[in-house]
């Protein structure tokens, strides 16, 4: 027995007795055993077997700038040493927080100037959602209540975030989530809501779903619109073109509050720096995270725009809210750090040209592949869509796990390929080399083949 493997093996043992794993089926982990990670360099990461993975998923899609940055470690480490934490509550600031502030309303679409910081995606969503709420009640405008969010939408996994959410094996039966004041709209996922139809017109036909449950409703009745620019969890739903232009008319049409969750999007993923540039949208709000310190440290922020941080500020007295780590000195100066090596290295820019056309074309040759009914993406987000029949796009029943199957086989052969449902997705870093795409669109394909084999379709 190698001693390799017997490491492996006790890690695993430890793991199955103690750790419960996010969004996780425990017993069929405690059969097939967890991979354990050790280190990760670039695009790779490797396992306590010696194996090396590339990431094709940049962690959960946060790990924009790769693994392993010594600049990244060194901010974190200087900022620890100099001031470990800080609480912000209690008229008390700190040079990390305030230059990350002022950083991200430079960069971020205008009007967006006011940060709000907090740990996660999840939490960047609660805020949101308490300063909508509090926005409504200053504007002497209480009954503005409900909150609109789509269908497959992920916005996190806390009660509210869940709830937004539009996925309801979240929801368990009870009944109480999602929560009452939210409701859901088909959303822009042509090859299931809008099939055979001209892309343009279809983003018309999916606005106008919003406006169809705004006066559903009663327009004074809805506080926000909730939507991420392309549906990351949703299995890679990206709009099309005409879709975003509509629903910032349809929301201003109305008063209602615009929320825009770039947890994903933001910080390069669409191929520019947030998707709110590449579809053209004005929030009212934004929440980021993930790739705001390329995974590096936990940090999130909800960006508030000047008309609702006025009132808030003017008007508001204390808002009670907030967190301990709200503005954490070392997760504020790592995001610092990342957002400095981003730009210094053109990594948007560079992903924009070099290598999201490159990207698209290598998805594109899945087209006609006998598993795949439907091909889309943006920038470097990316999913091939599973179906049983390419012809009717009749799906796979939800036990078959077909996605979940081909993600096995892409990991066996050392390629994190995720499934979403039973579309396979792929949002690798920003800085994987072409040659790199090429080995993993290799390895996807491999495991595409073979789940089409195990399935008995070739
Ligand atoms: N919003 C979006 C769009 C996400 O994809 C996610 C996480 N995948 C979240 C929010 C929640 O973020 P977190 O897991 O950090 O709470």
């Amino acid at each position: 027995m190698n001693y390799r493997h017997m490491e492996t093996q006790a890690w695993q043992v430890l793991d199955r007795a103690h750790y419960l794993h996010p969004f996780t089926d425990h017993a069929s982990l405690r059969q097939a055993g967890s991979r354990v990670a050790v280190r990760g360099e670039g695009v790779y990461v490797w396992d306590t077997e010696g194996d090396r993975i590339i990431d094709g998923l940049s962690g959960l899609g946060c790990v924009n700038i790769g693994y392993g940055r010594p600049e990244l470690v060194k901010a974190a480490a200087d900022q620890m040493q100099a001031l470990s934490f800080c609480q912000s509550f209690f008229n008390t600031t700190h040079p990390s927080a305030v230059l990350l502030a002022e950083k991200l309303s430079q960069i971020l679409p205008e009007g967006l100037n006011h940060v709000f910081f907090q740990s996660s995606g999840s939490e960047a969503n609660e805020t949101a959602v308490r300063a909508v709420r509090r926005y409504w009640d200053l504007a002497g405008k209480p009954e503005r209540r409900v909150i609109i969010a789509r269908e497959a939408a992920y916005h996190g996994s806390t009660h509210m975030a869940a709830s937004l959410s539009g996925i309801p094996p979240m929801y368990g039966a009870g009944g109480d989530i999602p929560l009452p004041s939210v409701t859901h709209i088909k959303t822009a996922y042509q090859y299931r809501n809008g099939p055979g139809m001209d892309p343009e017109e279809f983003g018309i036909l999916a606005a106008s779903w919003l406006e169809e449950r705004i006066l559903e409703i009663g327009p004074d009745k809805v506080a926000a619109f909730f939507a991420e620019p392309a549906q990351s969890a949703g299995g890679a739903l990206c709009p099309p073109m005409s879709y975003w232009p509509e629903i910032q008319r349809i929301c201003k049409k109305y008063d209602i509050l615009l929320v825009v969750d770039e947890v994903v999007c933001g910080f390069g993923r669409t191929g520019k720096w947030f998707g709110s540039f590449y579809y053209g949208i004005q929030p009212d709000i934004m929440q980021l995270g993930k790739g705001i310190t390329s995974g590096y440290l936990p940090l999130s922020a909800c960006i508030l725009s000047d008309r609702v941080a006025d009132l808030l500020i003017e008007e508001g007295g204390e808002w009670a809210h907030g967190f301990t780590y709200s503005g954490h000195p070392s997760c504020c100066a790592v995001a610092l750090e990342n957002i400095r090596i981003m730009e210094e290295e053109n990594i948007v820019e560079n992903a924009e040209k070099e290598l999201i056309p490159y990207f698209r074309a290598k998805l594109e040759t899945f087209v006609g592949h006998p598993l795949i009914g439907d091909v889309r993406s943006v920038g470097l987000m990316g999913g091939l869509e599973i179906v049983k029949n390419r012809v009717t796009r009749e799906a796979y029943p939800y036990e078959a796990k077909i996605g979940y199957h081909c993600s096995g086989e892409a990991l066996k052969r050392g390629l994190a390929f995720r499934a979403n449902g039973d579309t396979m997705s792929l949002m690798p870093p920003l800085i994987i080399t072409r040659q790199e795409l090429d080995t993993v669109f290799e390895i996807a394909r491999e495991a595409l083949d073979a789940t089409a084999v195990a399935f008995g379709v070739a």
